[in-house]
């Protein structure tokens, strides 16, 4: 079978990953299976010698991992054409959210997994923190912002759907409010 993307070099957003094909909306397009990775605390991995930010992912409260699949090779977008879809914190499938065009750049929004920044405590001692947005669409928040709960709210609603169970048990109440 053909392949759905390949990595590439972006204009100025360093690597990135963009569609071979047309790729219709609701597409599981990648994998992204952080379970066989090893977990360090946010203090470690800023120690890492392979440390690159655009590769952390957050794998349960306070771990992360460095993950080199293709999955963390997908840029953000604050109007992102992909989802992610969590099965648990570690499991998880990009989606394309609407119609992907042959040669476009897939694109997520990394605020989509910022649950733990919800508690203003472990937003400092756990949090990635806070980045800049260059995204250049027209709903940029110019911030990434490292609480999901900050995020409009439409976009929490939206998101909210593909939150792992846990997560969703938890904060059930909160995107309404
Ligand atoms: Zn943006």
């Amino acid at each position: 079978m053909r392949p759905l993307f390949t990595i590439k070099k972006t204009k100025g957003n360093g690597r990135g990953v963009f569609a071979l094909t047309d790729i219709k909306k609701g597409r599981h397009v990648i994998r992204c299976d952080l379970t066989k990775l090893k977990t360090y605390s946010l203090e470690k991995l800023k120690k890492h010698p392979q440390r690159r930010s655009d590769h952390w992912d957050e794998a349960g409260r306070g771990k992360w991992v460095l993950d080199f699949s293709p999955a963390s090779y997908v840029n953000h977008s604050c109007d992102p054409n992909c989802l992610t879809k969590y099965y648990t914190l570690k499991k998880k499938d990009i989606v394309a959210r609407r119609d992907i065009k042959s040669g476009e750049e897939m694109t997520v929004d990394y605020s989509t997994g910022a649950i733990y920044g919800f508690n203003k405590k472990s937003h400092i001692t756990a949090g990635a923190g806070i980045m800049k947005c260059r995204c250049n669409s027209k709903k940029c928040r110019k911030i990434i912002t490292d609480d999901f709960f900050e995020l409009p709210k439409g976009l929490q609603r939206e998101y909210f759907k593909n939150l792992p169970p846990s997560i969703k048990r938890k904060f059930v109440k909160r995107p309404k409010r």
